[in-house]
């Protein structure tokens, strides 16, 4: 998988790429990441990208000459055409079903803002899907960039040490996952249960599901009433 990232500040991505499980996929070819500074594409000698808003109002606005461009650039960087996706609070809110559809694609062009966002017209003319990580605003889409990156990432085939690690993981059934307990057996009176120890792994299961369900119901009773739907 290839993904693209335009935005102002390529610099932002280097620790969170060079660490962990995103080294990783990178170093073991599950995933190739490019970076592309927008700033590159701006018509004049002071690089700008942004101007002030039609109309009046605060702050800056990105415009859509360097963006388009940029776009068009990267789009040629490789034979696949990619799923190009705006960062916006104004998206579609990510998701786990939305990490692994998109962990399906050969090729993705995520581009991020910054300032008060983009001209309209990018929106409309790159035909891009939009997509928030949630219902706040953050100052820039890097960050929004990294979260979906990190997310895709550990569903590629290969990714986690362990092939089984995100099967359980929390949202992959529409439920949390069940409570997790490592060494040491007791820790501060509070004792590992028993049905963990029991080496029975067909009743292991089966707690696992019915404590999946129940902190479900409590913490997240949303999720239960999401899947009612589908
Ligand atoms: N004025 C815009 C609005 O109200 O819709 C918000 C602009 S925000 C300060 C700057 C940039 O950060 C956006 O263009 C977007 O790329 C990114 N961003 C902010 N919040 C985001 C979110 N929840 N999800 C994805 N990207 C976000």
């Amino acid at each position: 998988m290839r993904i693209d990232v335009l935005t102002l500040f390529p610099q932002m991505f280097e620790s969170p790429l060079s660490h962990s499980i995103l080294k990783r996929a990178q170093e073991m070819s599950l995933v190739e990441i490019a970076l592309t500074d927008i700033r590159d594409f701006a018509a004049d000698s002071y690089r700008k990208i942004d101007d002030k808003p039609y109309g009046g109002g605060p702050g800056m606005v990105m415009m859509p000459g360097p963006v388009f461009d940029c776009f068009e650039h990267v789009q040629k960087l490789s034979p696949e055409k990619g799923r190009g996706i705006l960062l916006t609070p104004q998206g579609q809110r990510f998701d786990q079903a939305k990490a692994v559809e998109l962990s399906k694609e050969k090729r993705l062009i995520l581009i991020a803002g910054k300032y008060e966002g983009f001209d309209e017209r990018i929106r409309i003319g790159l035909g891009a899907e939009q997509i928030s990580i949630g219902d706040y605003v953050l100052n820039g889409g890097e960050l929004a960039a990294m979260v979906i990156i990190d997310a895709i990432v550990r569903l590629l085939p290969g990714a986690l040490g362990d092939e089984d690690s995100a099967k359980d993981d929390s949202f992959s059934d529409g439920l949390l996952e069940y409570p997790q307990y490592t060494r040491p057996e007791v820790f501060r009176d509070m004792k590992v249960p028993d049905i963990l120890l029991s080496g029975d792994h067909a009743k292991i299961a089966q707690w696992r599901k019915q404590q999946a369900l129940e902190r479900t119901k409590k913490w997240r009773p949303d999720l239960l009433k999401d899947s009612d739907k589908k």
